[in-house]
This record gives C-alpha cells, structure tokens and sequence, in this order.
C-alpha cells in the first residue's frame, strides 16, 4: 500500500509500506479521508520531538473499518486513560497523552491500524449517516475548536473575537454562532486568506489592520467578550488581552513557536477588568464525538469549508497549500 512517511525535517515521502495487520484489541481501518492542518506543515518544517521518524504523519482520520464496513472516525490525541488528571476527566491535560501520527502511525496510509490504547478510551466513535468521511475527517479540529470555546464559555449575547482566519478560525465563527454568540468578528493580517475565510462564515465585521482599534470602535469602546487567538502569534494574544471587554474571556487557543513564547502582558488590565485567559490543547475523546453530532445535526457545517481533495501522491503539495495559507481545509484521500 501507500503511505506518506515523515524521514526528517523537509522530508516526506510517498513511499510503499506492506499492508499492517491488526494485533490483538486492535483495528484495521481502510482510511477514506484524513485531512491536513497548520500542524502538519509545522513538522514537515520542523519535525516534532514526539516523532521518531520515519512515521507515518495524518491525525484527522476517518475511514471504514476494515472487518465490518462500520465508519468511523479516530481521535487525535490519546489520553492513558488512567492518571490523575485523566480520572478527574481532565483528558485534554494528560500528562501521558500520545497521538496518532506521532507516537503511533498515522491517517497519511490505505490502511492503518487503530491502536488498542484509542479503544480503551472510546476513541473510536461511528459516523451518524448523512456526514461524509471527508466532513468527519473535520470532526478533530472542531472537537479542539469544542474544546477551547467551552473553556472560555462562549454562549448568548457575547460579542466574540476570533484571531485568525484559517480553517481553525473558520470552525470557530462557526461554533460561536452554534452557541449564541451576539457578533463575531473576524481578523487577520493577510487579507486574502481573511476575504476567502469572511466569504464562507460570513463573520459580522472583518478586520486586517488595527484589530484592538477596530474592535473598541465596533463596540462602543466596551471591547469584546470573548477573544479566541487561532494563531501562533504573540502580537495576536497582547491584542488580544487589551480589546476584551471587563470581565472578558480570552483563549489562548494556538500555541506560540517554541523557541518564541514570551509575551508582554500588562498584568494590570487582568487585575482591575477582571479577565480571564485560559489555555486549550487538543480536545477529549468526548469532544470528537460531540464535534461529529454538530456536523450531523447541520449545527457547525463543514463541507463547504474542504477547499481541496487530494490523493495521497500529492500530500506534499496539501501540505504546501496549508503552509501558504492558500487553503482552508484539504482534505487527502488514500
Ligand atoms: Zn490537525
Ligand atoms: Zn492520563
């Protein structure tokens, strides 16, 4: 079969591997969909510490189980399932968390093999009929984007800011509006990608230059309720802190560069307004099967926004689409 396998930094290659066989408590998907996300670019720059290559990359999986014909989607990220934070149900925090494409070969393949680590914690969750393998291949991001907008309680009449236009942006204006929100508005710097994104999630302003002026003004001067960074930028999360209203709630949902995540942040404004900033990493098993119930329901629809569907040969050039912020959302088929 093929698979795409990552060597080394800069080095991904198609390449044929012997179809894997299933050990025992253990699943063989034959693998319809799995989808591309800025994560992927970042280890085809940089690989990751969590990678002993080579290793087949892809984490938004969905596919057909291979004994039973069932359709499934996988979850990403795995939690053990047994640790502290875990039986407190912090699943998203497991200081033990492995995933697939890193620790375990990924969706990027025919067929792969569900670890048995994934179905002990109901990983492993049926597609509702009516959603595509392509649309719950998305189930993963949106079980993220599920994961941070709960942390800061996006709900009615919140005024709602979200930083970053690519497709993690994207699911959230569509979440946020999911749960009430009263206005979302969407920013980005490259005004190309925020003009493709504005024009499939139709936010209520957008925004490419000046975002905290431009949110007060929007505003009244109050600032926003809630602001979600949905990109790898510390000039994102200092905005983000001085445009959030009193008593606001700011995600610092995208991670910083590793070598750069020291920001300025003027402590006094979280003191005398009140605000709160709260982290996300990653999503809970639950998550996944929550995201795929809202795509099902028709609640947070995701079809429109796969811009791309590409066989596995040319997952090099999805990966450069992703990278080059000329997508939202591709989507590889095996
Ligand atoms: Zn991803
Ligand atoms: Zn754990």
């Amino acid at each position: 079969m093929k698979v795409a396998r990552f060597h080394a930094p800069g080095d991904i290659r198609v390449e044929d591997a012997p179809e894997p066989v299933a050990g025992p408590g253990e699943l063989k998907i034959r693998v319809r969909n799995c989808s591309t996300c800025g994560t992927d670019a970042k280890i085809f720059k940089f690989g990751h510490h969590h990678i002993r290559p080579p290793r087949v990359m892809g984490h938004e999986i969905a596919g057909e189980v291979v004994d039973t014909g069932e359709r499934v989607q996988v979850i990403a990220a795995i939690p053990c399932g047994v640790c502290e934070e875990c039986s407190r149900g912090r699943f998203t925090v497991c200081p033990n968390q492995e995933s697939m494409g890193y620790h375990y070969d990924g969706g990027f393949a025919e067929y792969m093999i569900v670890p048995a680590k994934v179905l002990a914690v109901n990983g492993v969750n049926p597609i509702p009929s009516g959603v595509g393998f392509a649309e719950a291949s998305v189930a993963e991001p949106l079980a993220c984007v599920l994961n941070g907008q709960s942390l800061v309680a996006v709900g009615a009449g919140d005024d709602v800011v979200i930083m970053g236009a690519g497709p993690i942006g994207c699911l959230h204006v569509r979440l946020a509006r999911a749960r009430g929100a009263a206005r979302v508005f969407l920013v980005d710097v490259n005004a190309e990608r925020l003009a493709m994104a504005a024009e499939l999630v139709s936010p209520d302003a957008v925004i490419d230059s000046d975002p905290v002026e431009q949110v007060l003004k929007l505003t009244g001067g109050r600032g926003a309720d809630v602001v979600i960074t949905a990109a790898a930028s510390g000039a994102a999360q200092e905005q983000a802190v001085r445009m959030a209203a009193r008593q606001g709630r700011i995600s610092f949902f995208g991670g910083l560069p590793k070598d750069d995540p020291i920001i300025r942040l003027d402590s006094n404004l979280v003191h005398y307004r009140e605000l709160t900033i709260v982290g996300a990493n990653g999503s809970s098993p639950a998550h996944n099967a929550e995201a795929l119930r809202l795509i099902a329901d028709g609640l947070v629809p995701v079809a429109d926004l796969i811009t791309h569907r590409l066989p596995l040969s040319q997952v090099l050039d999805g990966i450069d689409l992703v990278s080059r912020g000329a997508a939202i959302k591709v989507t590889i088929e095996p």
